[in-house]
């Protein structure tokens, strides 16, 4: 499997794209080799999870922050821990800020609802649960070049010598690694990253070695710009009125079956553990499991087809909230389509990278409840899921191709990007409404 990372620089600037190439036993012909290695992650994890719990509480994550605590480590071993902790720290951080505005827009919107008189029965006002501190439960080491290094093997049936510092004082580990064919096809003439990281799992210790790429932005700024609503009945609208997949359909039918199957295992389990039986049947679904792999192929397809089919085009998408998540699946109010919805955005960015196209998030706020036309911002502007009809001039259409043509019109939209929340991108909407009526001679 290939995990793939992709760093964002300006659009239209060159995009490095970094590849991993994963699941590379570490097999050493001696034993004690990998006992070295299980004593060296028994102090790691444990101080790792100290500075993790540090960054993640009193102080801000500093990848290269003063020693803090004892530790049987070698300085330069510490040190990688210090920068690992703080980037473990730095994604729970901007994950919890981003799910803590979500809960602000939430609470906002439920205000708003509650002084118009439209809220639904029963609805409830939005809570803040905190969240934990992650816990490091994996053996998962992040090391560079100062403590692991990676050498080629010129004169062994090895392709490489993983040279480990350990606890020991100048004592050092030599680990062969010898690739499988195609890890050796992937490596092939590419400059391999200094850092690797080595992860234990039941089954013993694995290597993930990586590479960059970059990859030039064939887009110019001038480029035509389409917009893409993500949403559930269409994974993709653009403005130019075309879709591609769906939710709809046979995967529904398939999560419906998936559902249905759950639900009775969840019974027999009851009732077997009312009989007192003790081995009981696992929760865990393996058609699930195939489910949400099925509707991650469909979803690729999808964003590779629209990318094959506006070719010479920039993009532009929104950036999805856990709240416009929710509200887009309200209607199904499963889960799943939740967490699938989040892939899309991922692969637009994956696939504009790759094939070296422009492609810009824009703020989605209002996107749905905006006119395309005069700008009126409501929600009564949906009368339903898939309708979009503007109270005051008229204008309707699929809502789905309403919001594509206004995230397509918010890129290079300097005014509405620089808002401070979702509140002023509201005054400003509707201060382009008045001016739309003003210019048009409406009432
Ligand atoms: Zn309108």
């Amino acid at each position: 499997m290939k995990q793939r990372k992709h760093r964002h620089r300006g659009p239209y600037e060159p995009q490095t794209l970094t590849r991993a190439v994963t699941h590379i036993r570490l097999e050493a012909a001696n034993a004690g080799k990998l006992t070295a290695l299980d004593a060296l992650a028994q102090v790691y994890l444990p101080l790792c999870q100290q500075y993790v719990t540090l960054f993640c509480t009193e102080e801000r994550p500093n990848k290269v922050r003063a020693q803090l605590f004892a530790t049987p480590l070698s300085e330069r071993w510490h040190r990688v821990a210090i920068q690992q902790a703080a980037g473990i720290a730095q994604s729970w951080r901007t994950n919890r800020a981003q799910a803590y505005q979500d809960y602000a827009d939430d609470l906002l919107d439920y205000h708003e609802q509650e002084t118009e008189g439209t809220l639904d029965a029963g609805a409830q006002e939005p809570t803040w649960r905190e969240w934990h501190i992650p816990v490091l439960r994996q053996t998962c080491i992040q090391a560079n070049a100062n403590v692991v290094e990676l050498e080629p093997s010129e004169d062994s049936t090895f392709d490489y010598w993983l040279t480990i510092s350990t606890l020991a004082f100048r004592k050092q580990l030599l680990i062969p690694v010898k690739l499988a064919a195609y890890h050796r096809e992937a490596l092939k003439d590419k400059a391999i990253n200094s850092s690797v990281t080595l992860n234990k799992r039941g089954d013993g210790w694995w290597l993930t070695l990586s590479y960059d790429k970059v990859i030039p932005v064939h887009t110019a700024p001038s480029a035509p710009v389409v917009g893409v609503d993500v949403g559930i009945a269409n994974f993709l609208t653009t403005s130019d009125g075309k879709r591609y997949g769906t939710f709809h359909g046979k995967l529904r039918e398939r999560q419906k079956r998936d559902r249905e199957k759950r639900r009775r295992k969840a019974k027999l389990r009851k009732c077997l553990e009312k009989k007192g039986v003790k081995k009981l049947p696992s929760t865990s679904s393996r058609s699930g499991q195939r489910l949400a792999r099925h509707v991650r192929q469909s979803i690729n397809r999808a964003v590779n087809q629209s990318f094959t089919e506006h070719q010479g085009c920039q993009f532009a998408y929104e950036h999805l909230s856990v709240a416009t998540m929710k509200y887009k699946a309200r209607a199904m109010n499963a889960y799943l389509y939740a967490s699938n919805l989040a892939h899309i955005p991922k692969q637009i960015a994956w696939n504009a990278a790759k094939r070296g196209v422009a492609a810009i998030r824009v703020r989605s706020a209002y996107s749905s409840q905006e006119c395309s036309v005069c700008y009126y911002t409501h929600r009564k502007n949906r009368p339903n899921q898939q309708t979009f009809c503007c109270r005051v001039c008229g204008f309707s259409t699929h809502a789905d191709l309403n919001a594509a043509i206004n995230i397509e019109r918010r890129l290079g939209d300097a005014e509405l990007q620089a808002c401070k929340d979702k509140a002023a991108i509201k005054a400003l909407l509707m201060q382009r409404h008045r001016k739309w009526k003003q210019q048009n001679g409406w009432p």
